[in-house]
């Protein structure tokens, strides 16, 4: 099991939270073309490596944030709160 730092709880085990897929996720202008919408809605990156999440305290704070963590072996690189410079940078 994953230990999840939240940025405003801390250290938590990972059945407090639900993860939320990739991050971030630009949505296409509502102008697209039919192939750009298909790929926002189902294309996602899958990356052997570190990938950038989001993250949602449900049993906790309430609160989403950025994992960074590796798809090789789970490791957490970072977590920051969503719209951050840390969470920019990563
Ligand atoms: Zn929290």
């Amino acid at each position: 099991m994953l230990e999840i730092a939240c940025p405003w709880c801390g250290p938590r085990p990972e059945a407090e939270f639900r993860c939320g897929g990739e991050n971030p996720i630009i949505r296409p202008p509502l102008d697209c073309s039919d192939e750009e919408w298909a790929a926002y809605l189902h294309h996602r990156t899958n990356p052997k490596g570190l990938h950038r999440e989001r993250w949602h305290h449900a049993l906790g704070c309430g609160m989403w944030f950025a994992v960074t963590r590796s798809t090789i072996d789970h490791t957490i690189v970072e977590t920051a709160p969503l719209g951050s410079a840390a969470e920019e940078e990563a």
